[in-house]
């Protein structure tokens, strides 16, 4: 068995197992290995090249993930407003700080643009798009 690193058209990585070489020539060939990101079936080898690997982020990947989490996280709204502190504009900020360890570590919510959580999301600080409480929706 071999491991392949894998790419999709749209440079999505990901690991797949093949019994040799001809095994994936013949996979690929057919079509049916399939990008578990967005289901692209154009793979190719992907270079091993783990110490040169620039992850470049994919706004379409993360805004895919942001919306996954989204739904999740509803039904969890309610259990954060009542286990997190609300932090208001002050957000991106007060998620940075407790990521880089120069504010006490705990669970925070609050506002943040769009553009604030891409930010985020590529400095690998953990956040998660809440959707707005219904008092919000204006
Ligand atoms: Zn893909």
């Amino acid at each position: 068995m071999i491991l392949y690193q894998l790419k999709c058209a749209h440079d999505h990585e990901f690991e797949a197992w093949f019994r040799d070489s001809a095994d994936f020539d013949l996979q690929a060939g057919q079509g049916v290995i399939v990008c578990p990101y967005c289901a692209d079936n154009t793979i190719s080898k992907a270079l091993m090249s783990p110490n040169l690997k620039a992850k470049k982020p994919d706004p379409d990947h993360i805004s895919q993930v942001a919306s996954r989490m989204r739904r999740q996280m509803n039904s969890l709204r309610q259990h954060v407003s009542e286990h997190a502190d609300y932090v208001g504009q002050d957000f991106p900020e007060e998620a940075r700080r407790i990521h880089y360890k120069e504010a006490e570590e705990r669970g925070i919510y609050g506002e943040a643009s769009p553009k604030d959580v891409r930010e985020l999301l590529e400095e690998g600080v953990e956040v998660f798009p809440l959707p707005p409480a219904p008092e919000e929706q204006n």
